[in-house]
Parts: C-alpha cells; structure tokens; sequence
C-alpha cells in the first residue's frame, strides 16, 4: 500500500517536472536569436533588443571585417538563427555567403524574412560612378560599408533593426520601439560631447591606412588627404609611400589612422619620414576590451585624436 502511494506521488512528480521542463525551453524560445556579422551590429541589435534578444558577432571587433575566418561553431548558430543581420555592400563578401548557404536554415538567407541587411538603413558615401574593375584594386562597386562610424547611421540603423525585430516579434515591437528610441536619444547627448571636443580641429589633414573612415571624417569634419593602401585592399608598395611622403611633407599632414589589423611597418616608416603621429583608431566595438559599447567606440577613437592632434599642431 505504501509502496503504491509512493509510486503514484513519484508519478505526480514526473509530470509536474515535465511540465516545468517545457514550460522553461518555450519561454527561453521567445528569445530572438539573432547573429550578426560584425560587433558593431551586435551592438545595435542588442541596444534595441534588450532582454528580449539573443545577440552572437560572427567577425570579432579586432578583426578585418573583410577577411573573417569563421568558426564552424557559427555554422550551428546560424542554422537557430531567427535573424542574420550584415553590413551588406559586399563587405562581407569573401566569407559570409558560403556559411549562409551551408547552415541549412532557410530564414536567414538572402532575401528571407530573417535576413536584413543593415546599409539600406545608413547613409552610404563613395558610390563609385561608372564601371568598377579589378584594376580599381577592392573597390566596394555599392559603395562604402564602413558606414557605422557616423552617430547619425548609428540612429539609423538602431530604429531599422528595432522595425524588424517588432516584425518577427509583434508582441514586443513597442519595447524594441522604446529601445530605440532610448538609444537615440543616447547618442544625441553622446554626440554633443564628441561635437565639442572635435570642433577645435575642424578641417585637420589625415591620412588614413584603408578607406574605413569616411563616415567618420565627414561627422566631424577631418579631410582625408590620402591612403597608405595605393588601392583599396591592396598592400603598400614604395611608389605610392614615396608620393604619400611627399604629399605629407607639402601639406603639413601629421596625423596617420591605423586600423588595428594592418602591419604597422610602413604607418612607422611614414611617421619617421615626415614628423607624423601613428594613432591605431578602432573601427569596430571589440577593437579592444574597454571598447564595450558603441558610446565607448567613439569615446575611446575622439580621445586618440584629440591627443595626436594636441601633440601636432
Ligand atoms: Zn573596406
């Protein structure tokens, strides 16, 4: 008798365990699994998504984000994702379709509901007028996709992600709408900071390794004299560093930006040449690792300059 009525609470117990058992994976289910390609739209989609999201970067925020080698790990969390959300502009180009289309989850290929494409939200600088060709060395032939460096395209791109989140989760698009909204207003009072602090230097000359900066320089006004690259993506060589060095010297440009990937071989050899300060400027969140958020990118890159530009005057 006893033995029965233990084996019949053991049994209630079973089914209240299985219950709860369900109950909890449905409800972590309700998160938005999202992956992104790069930090920076991490950053955007967690800043919009809250508690209500699941956020993984593909590409790490030290890395080129045109040369990632991807982890066969994002393979399975591609094949969960709700949403892939990439720079697009072809930045990813040599690396993020073949994962795409080797995951197996119909969502979250090109043209699906679960796909976005975040530089249709942005402003987009250096759309190349006329015919691209190899010759042209790695030219974006859609233009830029180094967008994000610009506060406003931050706004842009937080309110498009907020839009499809609420589509793929009706329930919640009025926090993902708050969110956003939070965000921006964020960057506005971030922005006048930033606005303050650069304005003394308004017009400076730089020279930059790669093209990531034009979002960037024209926010804040810096004119970008020339590239270390002689082409995009394509490696210095001694003709063009000479002619750079000449340059440098006849306008008085003394201040280098360097991604955190490039070699610093030849940014060094420049300065030497010419008086110039080499500042390694982050293009990304991540780029190191107090470079947490999207606020602290731009804190952390406005200080560098405002240093460099200080010791050059
Ligand atoms: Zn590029």
């Amino acid at each position: 008798m006893t033995e029965k009525r233990f084996s019949i609470v053991s049994v209630g117990w079973v089914l209240v365990l299985a219950l709860f058992g369900l109950a909890v994976p449905a409800r972590a289910a309700s998160k938005l699994k999202i992956v992104t390609a790069t930090t920076d739209l991490a950053e955007f989609a967690s800043q919009v998504g809250g508690d209500r999201v699941e956020v993984d970067s593909i590409a790490k925020g030290y890395q080129d984000p045109h040369f990632v080698e991807a982890k066969p790990s994002f393979l399975l969390k591609l094949r969960r994702a709700d949403l892939l959300i990439v720079v697009g502009l072809q930045l990813e180009i040599g690396w993020l379709p073949p994962l795409i289309t080797q995951c197996g989850n119909p969502n979250v290929q090109v043209g699906a509901n679960g796909y976005l494409d975040a530089s249709q939200f942005a402003e987009i600088l250096e759309i190349p007028t006329g015919i691209v060709t190899r010759a042209m060395g790695d030219v974006h032939p859609f233009g830029n996709p180094h967008y994000w460096l610009d506060p406003q395209n931050g706004r842009r791109i937080a309110r498009g992600i907020a839009t499809k989140l609420g589509q793929l989760q009706p329930e919640s698009a009025g926090y993902f709408e708050e969110r956003s909204q939070a965000f921006s207003k964020r960057i506005d009072d971030a922005e006048k900071g930033w606005d303050a602090q650069m304005k003394p230097y308004r017009g400076r000359k730089v020279i930059t390794y790669h093209r990531s900066w034009p979002n960037f320089t024209k926010r804040f006004a810096l004119d970008v004299r020339g590239e270390i690259e002689p082409r995009p993506g394509i490696p210095p060589g001694p003709r063009h560093t000479v002619e750079l060095i000449q340059l440098m010297k006849r306008e008085n440009i003394k201040v280098i930006l360097v991604e955190p990937y490039f070699d610093l071989k030849t940014p060094n050899a420049i300065a030497r040449e010419t008086g110039a300060q080499v500042v390694v400027l982050l293009p990304s969140v991540g780029g190191e690792n107090e470079v947490t958020d999207y606020f602290k990118l731009f804190d952390y890159d406005i200080n560098l300059l405002l240093t460099a530009f200080k010791a050059t005057p």
